[in-house]
């Protein structure tokens, strides 16, 4: 099975879901005799390239096309289409965002392949059977999926598999694409990045603060807490529509969601609408005065507590630990 790897970068440096994404292919690779091969499209800093030998890849395609380093949806399509017909893959794997879904369906229909997005596990094949679980109504549910067409394309969730870092070294190939005017139809002329030591999006530690704070004069102790983790700091709905905190601090369904290894959901009740946005963490900490709070359900650990007490004694020995 030949498995070729869309590789996200933001400013030359490869994302983590990619460095996942490559990690989910080896492991389908290692049960069905397959070979794992990255694609990185625009500018890449050489050194990161290291990384996806050891998530996983035996080849690197690099297409450096300067036309490539402004994020394009259409231009990637057209772009990875080109090299998985070169490279007479079976399997397309991206990880889900908001640029790599899109591409994946673009490639997806330029391909002719089938494909299934939210994937969660890593499929399981066995003949022409290929089976795939995915994730619906917002990860309240699952399905699995029987995939028929020969081509395929899976969209992986982020966090849905362990990073693989003990691979080997990764051959570096230069591939050229054909790209044309029509794959440039929208043009990025500007992005402004939002300011800020942790952006939330990005974050491997996340701690969020609820209407159980009380005030937007009581977020220091969160605050803290983050600073002291390296964290970014996020909230519910109702903190940001009260203007507690800025609006893209919103966690949830309507705000940002986020996949770190750690969120820390403070005096926030666990609505469903909030658990829509969290549910990619890997290890999720519940502290809540209330024991019957539906976020409890979702914890990986709970503290029952109030915030005002136990915050600042968990903030003081999470800096014991560290000095
Ligand atoms: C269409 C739609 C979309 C929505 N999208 C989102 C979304 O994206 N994100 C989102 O967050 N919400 C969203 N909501 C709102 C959601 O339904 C909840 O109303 C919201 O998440 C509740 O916020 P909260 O948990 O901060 O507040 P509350 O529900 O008021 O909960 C506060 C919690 O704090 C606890 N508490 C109180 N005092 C303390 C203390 N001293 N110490 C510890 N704990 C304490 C309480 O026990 C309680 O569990 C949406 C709603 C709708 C209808």
């Amino acid at each position: 099975m030949s498995i070729l790897v869309f590789i996200e970068t933001d400013n030359g440096n490869v994302k983590k879901s990619s460095l996942e994404a490559v990690s989910y292919a080896h492991a389908i690779a290692a049960q069905n005799q397959g070979t794992v091969t990255a694609l990185v499209l625009g500018k890449v800093e050489e050194s990161q390239l290291g990384a996806l030998g050891m998530a996983g890849a035996s080849k690197i395609l690099h297409a450096d096309d300067t036309a490539l380093d402004t994020p394009s949806i259409m231009a990637y399509a057209s772009a990875t289409a080109k090299i998985f017909n070169d490279t007479n893959s079976d399997l397309l794997i991206l990880a889900q965002s908001a640029l790599a879904t899109p591409a994946g369906a673009r490639t997806a229909v330029k391909v002719g392949a089938a494909m299934v997005s939210n994937v969660i596990e890593v499929p399981e094949v066995s003949g022409d059977s290929f089976k795939v679980k995915r994730g619906i109504f917002t990860g309240k549910a699952f399905e699995t999926l029987t995939v028929t067409a020969p081509k395929k394309v899976l969209v992986v969730k982020k966090n849905a598999v362990e990073m693989k870092t003990d691979g080997g070294d990764a051959t570096v190939e230069k591939v050229s694409v054909d790209i044309s005017e029509g794959d440039f139809k929208l043009k990025v002329l500007e992005t402004h990045k939002q300011e800020g030591d942790v952006l939330l999006p990005e974050a491997e530690i996340v701690v969020s603060g609820g209407r159980g704070l009380k005030g937007p004069e009581n977020w220091g102790i969160i605050e803290e807490l983050a600073g002291t983790l390296g964290a970014a700091t996020g909230c519910s709905k109702p903190v940001s529509d009260m203007d507690w905190r800025p609006h893209h601090e919103h966690v949830g369904q309507t705000g940002i969601k986020v996949s770190p290894n750690l969120y820390i959901a403070v005096g926030i009740s666990g609505a469903i609408q909030h658990l829509a946005g969290v549910n990619s963490s890997k290890c999720i900490v519940v502290i809540n005065k209330d024991p019957e709070a539906p976020f409890f359900k979702a914890a990986d650990y709970g503290v029952v507590g109030d915030a005002f007490e136990v915050l600042p004694k968990l903030t003081e020995a999470i800096k014991a630990v560290k000095s």
